[in-house]
């Protein structure tokens, strides 16, 4: 049996149509549809239809002028990079002097916790998240052998209340203000890959800071998702990645934010290369770097111009569309998704972990639905149903209806497979 709702669902895509025309959607691999219900633009996010000719001009401007095209052409390549800058600002809230886009983003969170993270007799603890995407933990051990130290020892796990699927800010705060004293760097994801719960970034920085600390964080999840505020929320340092909401394309390159306070200060230190001197006199190959007083100094190398096409043309969007138009259409999206798995999920052993506050998540709805199935349950969505979803060990599968390109009818189909999949009992 079908859940009702489909025509509901049809006329909001009517109403509210987002901007799906701009990006292409894959084929379904099974089901009535011809297009796959893509709820994995947490992942991968869609490939504007914008990016092929921005690619290739690249190529061609590489064809044509080769090494010229360095200092040549409508967009050389040396300033490339510089393009990126102030869209990229825009969408985390920050000062283009503040923002930079180079390597990948478990590189970018090393680089800033070199200057970052300064561990004192004392003061040498990590804080993070039990919940943390394994990359983000592996880089904070990492960190702390590197400084000598045992990373059982100083990076502390924060958890869920027993019983609990998701932090509570108040118990985040408390921790600071009983243990803070202890702390040298907080490191946070904005939103949870996991359960897609947003933190109360604000909040938390300012509690890091009245508790002595460095304040930094990750947001993979949170950038191109939720509105940022960066610069004003007084946040130390953050990266993000730009292949998820952002919809760069594979691998592309991160973003970094570095707090204006911090910019040009001789105390921080950072891994230099040539990339982070003084542009005006890189090419004098002095044996001293003269970095700027922006985020650039973090920048090491050459970046890579085809990887940055792509994302030039995604950013475009995200500036014409606006976060707080994005963010309006999210909340209407992923409140509907809600609604029709709270019509599906008392009858059957599965249920959301995303806390159901609007202002404590994101777009993404994460659902727990029993060990060992999840695996099996993502690949019969897309098989028989042509609905993507992601599966994460060992019982949650993740739903994220995108608001630049996801549909009503995208919701629909994902609850109503869901439905069809996982077997109900009739509600007593
Ligand atoms: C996606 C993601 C990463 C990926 O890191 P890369 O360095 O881009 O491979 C890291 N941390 C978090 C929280 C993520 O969601």
């Amino acid at each position: 049996m079908t859940i009702p709702g489909e025509e509901t669902a049809r006329r909001l895509d009517e109403d509210d149509s987002g901007h799906r025309d701009l990006f292409h959607v894959p084929p379904a691999e099974g089901g009535r549809y011809a297009e796959a219900a893509y709820l994995v633009g947490n992942s991968l996010g869609l490939q504007p239809r914008g990016a092929r000719a921005d690619l290739l001009a690249e190529l061609d401007a590489w064809a044509t002028r080769a090494v010229t095209g360095h200092f040549s052409g409508p967009r050389p390549w040396v300033p490339y990079y510089r393009l990126l800058t102030a869209p990229s600002a825009r969408l985390v809230g920050a000062l283009p002097v503040e923002t930079v886009v180079m390597n990948s983003l478990t590189v970018n969170l090393h680089l800033l916790m070199v200057s970052f993270y300064r561990p004192t007799p004392g003061r040498d603890r990590i804080l993070i998240e039990d919940g943390a995407f394994p990359s983000d933990s592996y880089a904070v051990r990492s960190q702390a052998r590197h400084h000598g130290l045992d990373p059982d020892e100083v990076v502390v796990r924060l958890r869920p209340r027993p019983g609990e699927e998701t932090l509570r800010t108040e118990d985040v705060v408390d921790h600071l203000a009983r243990e803070g004293h202890r702390v040298a760097l907080v490191l946070l994801g904005g939103v949870n890959y996991l359960t897609g719960e947003l933190l109360d970034i604000p909040a938390i920085t300012e509690a890091g800071h009245r508790a002595g600390a460095l304040v930094g964080w990750d947001l993979a999840h949170a950038v191109g998702n939720v509105p940022l505020a960066l610069h004003d929320w007084d946040v130390d340092f953050a990266a993000w990645c730009t292949y998820k909401y952002l919809n760069s394309g594979p691998g592309s390159l991160a973003g970094a934010f570095v707090h204006e306070r911090h910019l040009g200060d001789p105390a921080v230190s950072r891994f230099e290369g040539w990339w982070g001197t003084d542009e005006a006199t890189r090419f004098e190959m002095a044996p001293v770097s003269r970095p700027p007083a922006t985020a650039d100094a973090w920048v090491i190398s050459n970046p890579p111009v085809l990887a940055m096409a792509p994302m030039r043309t995604s950013l475009a969007i995200f500036d014409e569309v606006g976060m707080s138009a994005l963010r309006a259409r999210s909340l209407r999206l992923t409140s509907y998704l809600e609604q029709l798995l709270d019509t599906i999920t008392p009858t059957r052993p599965i249920s959301v972990i995303t806390p159901r506050d609007p202002a404590r998540r994101g777009c993404q709805l994460s659902v727990r639905v029993g060990r060992g199935g999840a695996a099996e349950l993502t690949k019969r969505l897309a098989h028989e149903y042509g609905v993507l979803v992601d599966d994460r060990e060992p019982d949650i599968i993740r739903l994220a209806p995108v608001p630049l390109y996801s549909s009503y009818h995208d919701c629909w189909r994902a609850a109503d497979a869901l439905a069809h999949l996982v077997e109900g009992t009739t509600a007593a």
